[in-house]
């Protein structure tokens, strides 16, 4: 008899999952298992937005195998390193000829997989790997010489064959019921100690079954505005489908799939629609980076001489930034709703991480650290990809003097100032012209001590960072 263990990481779904079809196909019994690896957590910096939104996703994960007759076993370990010993126990107990999952890019996943693989292998069991968290498979596109894509631009020209091949043909259907017994209920920690104190989690699908409702929403009814909307942060313009993709409960395929058969079917859709399949590839570019490039899991910059940019001590401003005290109110609301909610609209990712790393000339992996304690679709690649991105130094193909002005963005991507009024009740009574600048605001009955001052002025904030910056290459030359 041939028994199969999936062992679930960041794939936590049972629709287009290649480990459980796999196995399903070539095993007369499938159990499932998932390590809740909180040590290794902790030192990744992860929060307990996007733990506790994981643990949600294992309960949900666990009722869908349960109808396939399938356990999921959870499994409670320290860091990595317990990794080999807990998964060679458990397919032992459950006498499994093989192990199927899913490969992750990040080096203490890749490092954790070859010990798993290589202790499975010396007990005699088979090991198979499967692509499944992105479209396409990390290392699989390169440029003409045979060297990882820097640039987002070119990399997504050599995408989009890739993933029409491997939306066509990669794809996996929900596997049938397993012809064995129905399972116990499966044990699942009722909160992950050390990431309690989470924020609500309504607004967020959990579990494929929801996640492919909104998705499937989302691409029946705003996915032709998306183009005109995606950068609006008052409106509900994007899918917020980041977290159910970070956890896997959602496959990208899926995603691309849908986009592209909708568009085809409504070709006036297809505008916006590809604009959205385009951001789901930039998601494919970072993991990409990290494989290519897996300095960059290392803490260190992607553009190596930027190391030497001499970033400033600065803790009262930091603190400022984290606490949405700043004075720059689209900057503010930003990281208000960010605390509050676990979320923060990419328009303004960009914004309050280019604030930080230019305007206050703090080191990008402070900011970096601090999204990826708070936000709910923390996802490491993406979030240190669109760090390195905002602070120049990775793969933007734009020049470090290019630093966006925090008014002149609030001014474009929050005109009549809806955005900043939710989040910053100080300001809520003030008319639009001046929302975006109040301390320009003379006389009247506005009370200025109710919001801080700038604390940096935009301007002479954008010249000392590009000095920093120049320096540093001056430096090199
Ligand atoms: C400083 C910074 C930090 C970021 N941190 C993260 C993170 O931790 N996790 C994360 O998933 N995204 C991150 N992003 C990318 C982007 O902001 C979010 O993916 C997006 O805001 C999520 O909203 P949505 O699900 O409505 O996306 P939509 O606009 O609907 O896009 C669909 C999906 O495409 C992917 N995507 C969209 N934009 C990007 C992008 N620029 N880079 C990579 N993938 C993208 C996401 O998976 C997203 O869910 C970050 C961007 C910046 C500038």
């Amino acid at each position: 008899m041939m028994s199969g263990l999936v062992w679930y990481r960041r794939d936590l779904r049972t629709i287009d999952c290649a480990p459980l079809a796999l196995a399903c196909k070539n095993n007369d019994r499938v159990d499932a298992c998932f390590l809740v690896s909180a040590g290794q957590w902790r030192r990744h910096g992860l929060g307990p937005n996007h733990v506790e939104y994981m643990r949600r996703s294992l309960a949900s994960l666990a009722d869908q195998l349960a109808e396939l007759n399938i356990q999921l076993h959870v499994k409670l370990v320290d860091t990595y390193l317990d990794a080999p010993k807990a998964i060679h126990e458990l397919a032992r107990d459950l006498a499994c000829t093989n192990v199927h999952w899913g490969r992750e890019h990040e080096v203490d996943e890749v490092a954790r997989d070859k010990a798993v693989r290589n202790l499975l292998s010396e007990s005699g069991l088979q090991v198979h790997e499967h692509d499944d968290q992105v479209v396409v498979p990390p290392g699989s596109v390169r440029t003409g010489s045979d060297t990882g894509y820097k640039v987002f631009t070119p990399y997504r020209k050599a995408w989009l064959p890739a993933a029409r091949d491997h939306v066509a043909g990669s794809m996996h259907e929900r596997p049938e019921p397993m012809r064995q017994p129905p399972p116990p209920p499966a044990e699942l920690p009722e909160v992950i100690p050390e990431f309690e104190g989470f924020v609500p989690m309504d607004a967020w699908p959990v579990g494929e079954v929801e996640a492919s409702k909104t998705m499937k929403r989302f691409v029946r009814e705003r996915g032709s505005d998306y183009g005109r909307d995606r950068d609006i942060p008052s409106v509900h313009g994007t899918s917020r489908l980041g977290a159910a993709l970070a956890v896997g409960a959602l496959s990208p395929r899926t995603c691309v799939a849908m986009g592209w058969r909708h568009a085809e079917r409504h070709p006036e859709a297809a505008e916006g629609l590809n604009v959205w399949i385009s951001e789901l590839a930039w998601r494919d570019f970072y993991k990409n980076v990290v494989h290519e490039f897996p300095h960059v899991c290392r803490n260190r910059a992607f553009k190596p001489e930027t190391e030497q940019v001499a970033w400033r001590d600065d803790e009262a401003s930091f603190k400022a930034w984290c606490e949405g005290r700043t004075g720059y109110p689209i900057v503010d609301s930003a990281m208000r709703c960010l605390v509050a909610t676990g979320w923060m609209h990419n328009r303004l990712r960009m914004v309050t991480s280019q604030f930080l790393s230019k305007h206050l000339l703090i080191d990008w992996r402070r900011g970096e650290a601090f999204f990826a304690r708070h936000l709910i679709d923390m996802d490491f690649a993406s979030n240190n990809g669109g760090w390195q991105w905002s602070s120049s130094t990775g793969t933007d193909a734009a020049p470090y003097f290019r630093v966006f002005n925090p008014t002149t963005q609030g001014r474009r991507f929050d005109p009549d100032g809806a955005f900043i009024r939710s989040w910053i009740p100080e300001l809520s009574d003030l008319p639009a012209r001046e929302i975006h600048e109040p301390s320009k605001m003379t006389g009247g009955l506005w009370n200025p001590s109710t919001y801080p001052q700038p604390i940096v002025d935009q301007s002479a904030g954008r010249t000392r960072a590009i000095k920093a910056f120049a320096d540093t290459r001056n430096a090199g030359e």
